[in-house]
């Protein structure tokens, strides 16, 4: 990891603290992302590298996860739980357990635009299924909104409540093995491939006239063309993208 800006200790230490990932021992937020691209982030941790200074959103995050561990009364905060699952392992750290109110708190610095309550679901879900047999009724995310002050119409942290319902382990559960026998690439939404699309364009036109579908008859002097869905997430957005196979057998 480079330091561009001569930043202090404090900041490197932190940006280079070990996290050397164990074979078979698997992290909730891994299973947040493709199978296929965790699998490449360990096996070249060096691109994942970059400056002290690009770390600044881990380094918030870490710093309010530290300060509300130790201001919190109530409860388990910072709980690590780990659990078999088959030759594997699945690692979690729940923020905060209330057993009194059987919810699972979570914590995020986020943008008022970077809410994303699915994810969060699944993360959540993954934290009940690893707590149990302790019950768990309720999943509450928190989001503490960098951009609060451009957003004035609402509170600065954000909060998201999920009951949990009678069939969600069995769900969350089914997702867990999935992912962890999963040898497959991404699959096009994990890509986050936005779709073929078809437009039709008036002859010698360089501009659609508008988007059409797939069977459309040209009119007379017209066509229509077809443009292939982008791989956004590949495009921009994968930080292993340069040693992927499968993009590179799609190109
Ligand atoms: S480049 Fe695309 S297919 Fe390859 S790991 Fe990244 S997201 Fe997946």
């Amino acid at each position: 990891m480079t330091n561009r800006y001569n930043l202090p200790s404090g900041f490197v230490n932190l940006c280079n603290a070990p996290r050397t990932p164990m074979p078979h021992r698997y992290s909730v937020t891994e299973l947040l992302k493709p199978r296929w691209m965790v699998n490449l982030m360990r096996a070249n941790p060096r691109l994942l590298d970059g400056d002290v200074s690009d770390q600044v959103l881990m380094i918030l995050g870490t710093a309010v996860h530290k300060v509300l561990e130790e201001h919190t009364s109530e409860g388990f905060a910072e709980r690590k739980i780990e659990r078999v699952v088959g030759e594997d392992t699945l690692v979690g750290v729940i923020d905060l357990y209330n057993p009194d109110t059987y919810t699972i708190e979570d914590y995020k610095v986020t943008t008022t635009r970077h809410t994303g309550t699915d994810e969060w679901r699944l993360q959540g879900l993954m934290y009940a299924w690893l707590l149990r047999p302790e019950y768990v009724d309720r999943l509450r995310f928190h989001a503490i909104l960098r951009d609060w002050t451009y957003h004035h119409d609402g509170p600065a942290v954000w909060t998201w409540e999920y009951k949990v319902m009678a069939d969600d382990m069995a769900y969350i559960e089914a997702y867990i093995k999935t992912w962890l026998s999963n040898t497959e690439p991404c699959t096009p939404s994990e890509r986050w491939n936005d779709g073929d699309t078809w437009w039709l364009y008036k002859d010698g036109n360089v501009r659609a006239t508008h988007q059409c579908a797939s069977d459309t008859v040209a009119p007379k002097g017209y066509h229509v063309v077809y443009r292939v869905g982008v791989d956004k997430r590949c495009e921009r957005w994968c930080p292993v993208a340069s040693v992927c196979k499968a993009k590179r057998e799609r190109l």
